[in-house]
């Protein structure tokens, strides 16, 4: 974890945790800016979360950091390549009433195809 990640760390935020390692995850995509993990709760084929490294409640905060932003982007694009046939949904589900449950932003990434055990 890079030390902008620590020092925006929120102690009960379950993804605080995933990105340190703390709570297990089957990751598929990791570098200094976002950690990428598959869902628990699949809702398609690839159903993948990208998660920046730094706590921010929501898209709305990431916005402020747009290198952030389209780097979220670029990743859930190249997975979607990786694991799927290139197309995809991204989605930010973005405070309570619109569905957020995890309050650490996120972009589900969903798509066709197979995800194989362990690939990274
Ligand atoms: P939200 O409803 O947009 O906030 O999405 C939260 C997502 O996080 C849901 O799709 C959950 O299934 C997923 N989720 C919650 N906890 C974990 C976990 O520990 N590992 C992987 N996915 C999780």
């Amino acid at each position: 974890m890079n030390n902008d990640a620590a020092e925006r760390r929120d102690e009960d935020c379950v993804f605080c945790k995933i990105v340190a390692g703390e709570i297990p995850s089957e990751r598929v995509h990791e570098d200094d800016q976002v950690v990428a993990f598959k869902d628990l709760s699949p809702q398609a084929p690839v159903h993948v979360l990208v998660v920046p490294r730094e706590h921010r409640a929501d898209v709305r905060e990431l916005a402020h950091q747009p290198e952030q932003l389209a780097h979220v982007v670029a990743v859930a694009g190249s997975l979607a390549q990786k694991l799927a046939d290139g197309d995809f949904r991204l989605v930010f589900n973005t405070g309570a009433n619109a569905g957020q449950t995890v309050f650490h932003v996120h972009a589900h990434v969903l798509a066709s195809g197979e995800l194989a055990e362990g690939e990274l």
